[in-house]
């Protein structure tokens, strides 16, 4: 038989598992959570892949999770009989980081000082499991395959691998069962009345049974293994759908917004929907890519299927379809005209529901906004039709303060003004201090300082709110000739501004003396102390865009 051989870790892995041995966090029960989520994904797997290879499913157990405490040996056992891992999975999976998530919260680390506070906010997966167990031992079949690999680790600077025994060829058929030989001071969770709790904590959730196997008596199982999302709303508590969030998007946070219902009619599908309340690591990935999970019939088929447009990536949760067959392909997603009906009708009511949660509790509503308005706003640019309702959505720091509607601007407009004004720029301290700004603080006019790179995407295209145009102040001619002035002295001001002879004298020297570098001179209303500013003509870009495109080089 081949022998065992060692092989180091990624060296992300050996910095990640050095924080994990050395880590001070005392919430080590997310280390279960971790582990039963993975395997709880393996059975979402293997129900999947045994659609169209039934034969991987024959002997007829169905998928499900075991946990085994063993006082004598000190070791706690987590097994499911999902779909397994060959050799190189083992190796890849468990011995590099290969989730975006993780290497971005590695990222923050060598930032941050509090590393262990970081494990508690976003979660490290396997790896979690070396803050409670000083050798893990995982032993694992691939469903379909006639050889079990076992990979082991003392955490440090590798891990072995090396064929099963025959004694691990029979025990395990299919699935994978991994083996934590507990620390000294976590042997706490080989009492059944602590897995209880945090299963019930963290994982009540999972659609598999989760049996507690205990040194005496018989086992149990200790989840309620229902889908969710299929439950009627008035079953549920706010608690129950928090542990749901949690335990479908792995996440640490409440969530901030809620939405579950079904639809019923053309197509019959449950929607269990939800806004986080802080910003994950990976919102500006550029594949946008969102998370919500398609299930068909209660079986998981697929979390990357673009169930909602791009700019509402951060909502996580799912949607169960009752009617699309259960063997969808990868590329039928794509163009399903089933699913598209869905994704309209869904987006629809994500909208409305953060519509409503904006008028009914304004300040959860400001909660989502700070985290992914600069996302929602990608919006603006992409989505035509939703646009109003988006803008109707947006809030703005402006000249008269934070977080202001569109709505809210227009109902304070000064007398004449038919506008809604704007400047783009890096920071809003620095657009204040802008001599752009200055004839309209002359006048008390509202101006939307905008400072998110996105600003300057959706400015670029013509839009106009409840019949307002949106003008850039930096952007063509500004008229803001019949808004009266707010005191005398700057009346007078204006007057000098009113083009006489000198001005235009003025006027030939300095196109004179610029020739071509601009496009013209002209006399503005814009100033009250500045003597000049450069601005875009009516029809180019607005300068952020157009460094923003420079940025990128396109
Ligand atoms: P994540 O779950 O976010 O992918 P993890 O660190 O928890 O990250 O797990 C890494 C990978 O290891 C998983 O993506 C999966 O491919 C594999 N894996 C972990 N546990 C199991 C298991 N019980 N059965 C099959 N594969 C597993
Ligand atoms: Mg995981």
């Amino acid at each position: 038989a081949t022998s065992a051989q060692s092989q180091p870790f990624q060296a992300e892995v050996a910095e990640l598992l050095h924080l994990m041995v050395h880590s001070v966090y005392s919430e080590t029960d997310i280390f279960l959570r971790e582990l039963i989520s993975n395997a709880s994904d393996a059975c979402d797997k293997l129900r999947y892949e045994a659609i169209a290879a039934p034969d991987l499913m024959a002997d007829g157990t169905p998928p499900k999770i075991r946990i085994v405490p063993d006082k004598k040996a000190g070791a706690l056992s987590v097994i499911d009989s999902g779909i397994g891992m060959d050799r190189q999975e083992l190796i890849d999976n468990l011995g590099t980081i290969a989730h975006s998530g993780t290497k971005s919260f590695l990222s923050r680390l060598t930032e941050a000082k509090d590393g262990a506070g970081l494990i508690g906010q976003f979660g490290v997966g396997f790896y979690a499991a070396f803050m409670v167990a000083d050798r893990i031992v995982v032993t694992s079949r691939r469903a379909g395959t006639d050889q079990v690999w076992v990979w082991s680790s003392s955490g440090g600077s590798g891990f072995e691998i090396a064929p099963g025994s025959e004694e691990d060829e029979k025990r395990i058929t299919r699935g994978t069962e991994i083996v934590l030989h507990l620390k000294e001071d976590a042997k706490k969770y080989l009492e059944t009345y602590e897995i209880e709790r945090i299963v019930s904590a963290y994982s009540d959730n999972i659609q598999f049974p989760i049996e507690l196997v205990p040194e005496e008596g018989e086992p149990r199982q200790i989840n309620s293994a229902s889908a969710l999302w299929q439950r009627s709303k008035s079953e549920l508590t706010p608690e129950d759908y928090k542990q749901a969030y949690r335990a479908i998007a792995g996440a640490f946070d409440d969530p901030a917004m809620t939405l579950h219902y079904r639809a019923e009619g053309r197509q019959s599908y449950a929607v269990l929907l939800f806004a986080p309340s802080t910003k994950p690591f990976d919102l500006f990935e550029p594949s946008r890519k969102g998370k919500v999970k398609l299930y068909v019939r209660r079986v998981f088929i697929a979390d990357d299927a673009d169930l909602l447009p791009a700019y509402l990536r951060f909502i996580r949760g799912v949607i169960d379809s009752e009617d699309l067959p259960l063997n969808i392909s990868r590329e039928m997603l794509q163009n399903n005209p089933q699913l598209a009906q869905i994704r309209k009708a869904v987006t629809g009511r994500v909208i409305g529901e953060l519509e409503s949660l904006s008028e009914k509790e304004p300040e959860v509503f400001t909660k989502i906004w700070d985290a992914f308005g600069s996302v929602i706003k990608e919006g603006l640019w992409e989505d035509y039709e939703r646009r109003e309702k988006l803008l109707a959505l947006s809030r703005f720091t402006t000249t008269s303060g934070e977080k202001r509607s569109l709505k809210q601007y227009v109902e304070d407009l000064k007398t004449n003004q038919t506008e809604i004004y704007y400047l783009t720029g890096e920071s809003v301290d620095r657009l204040k201090s802008n001599p752009k700004l200055e004839s309209a603080t002359a006048r008390g006019i509202e101006v939307l300082l905008l400072t998110d790179p996105v600003d300057a995407f959706w400015t670029s295209a013509p839009l106009d709110f409840g019949g307002k145009p949106l003008k850039s102040l930096s952007q063509g001619d500004v008229d803001f000739g019949l808004i009266p002035l707010l005191d005398e002295k700057s009346q007078e001001d204006k007057d000098k501004e009113n083009p006489g002879a000198d001005e235009a004298a003025t006027i030939a020297v300095i196109k004179d003396t610029l020739g071509e570098r601009v496009s013209d001179v002209r006399a503005s209303q814009r100033l009250t102390s500045s003597a000049s500013c450069l601005v875009a003509g009516g029809d180019g870009r607005d300068r952020a865009l157009e460094r923003l495109l420079a940025q990128q080089n396109r």
